[in-house]
């Protein structure tokens, strides 16, 4: 029989927390279903997504390796729309399809609650329907930027322009059921937060 497991959408801004807290979710008996991950393997070589991607784009798409030329598709998703509509009509049901295999053979193995890591739920629209509750990780942008600039060396005026591509914190604020702060908090204190909040669903 397939079983069934609570359903949490967890996302948040680059420099939230939102991988430390799908960490602790994990350690705490939650299975991981990683979107950005699954999205990179159907576009990979080898990956469900290629072959249409070479019919509709052409082969030149897709690099020696059999991976979808990632500059050259992004370099034609950004001069045309048009292009990143048809690109996201071929991954997103692909990723939709994987994500509820994952899901179900987690639930299968008696998981009590799956996390889907889903760092665009915000921007994307498409995923609330098939969750339970969504879990935001907010902070300010101050604190972002100062945690990716230390996190990955990168400079000021890159993190800046990524946070500017990425839905606002009051907008994912408002997506929110349950939000969880992590700012001017220790790790160990934000680890506690995400251990009692992990009760609540059922781990
Ligand atoms: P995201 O997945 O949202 O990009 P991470 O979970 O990777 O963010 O966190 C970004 C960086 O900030 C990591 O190096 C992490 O260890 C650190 N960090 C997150 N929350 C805190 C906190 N409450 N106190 C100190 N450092 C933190």
């Amino acid at each position: 029989m397939r079983g069934t497991a609570l359903r949490i959408g967890l996302t948040g801004g680059i420099g939230s927390g939102k991988s430390t807290v799908a960490r602790t979710l994990v350690a705490c008996g939650a299975a991981l279903v990683d979107a950005d991950a699954i999205s990179r393997a159907v576009t990979a070589a080898g990956g469900a997504a290629i072959p249409e991607i070479a019919a509709q784009f052409g082969s030149h798409l897709v690099a020696a390796d059999g991976a979808m030329d990632r500059e050259r598709m992004r370099q034609l998703a950004f001069d045309d729309p048009g292009a990143r509509r048809r690109l996201e009509s071929i991954v997103h049901p692909l990723v939709g399809l994987e994500t509820l295999r994952q899901y179900e053979q987690a639930a299968g193995a008696g998981k009590r609650c799956v996390v889907f890591d889903i760092p665009l739920l915000v921007e994307s629209g498409r995923w609330r329907q098939q969750l339970d509750q969504v879990l935001v990780v907010d902070c300010s942008e101050a604190t972002q930027i100062d945690r990716v600039m230390a996190r990955n060396g990168w400079p000021r005026d890159v993190v800046e322009k990524i946070l500017a591509g990425q839905a606002s914190r009051s907008q994912r604020v408002a997506a929110a059921d349950i939000c969880l702060y992590n700012d001017g908090v220790s790790l160990d204190a934000l680890d506690a937060e995400v251990r009692r909040l992990a009760g609540r669903f059922g781990l």
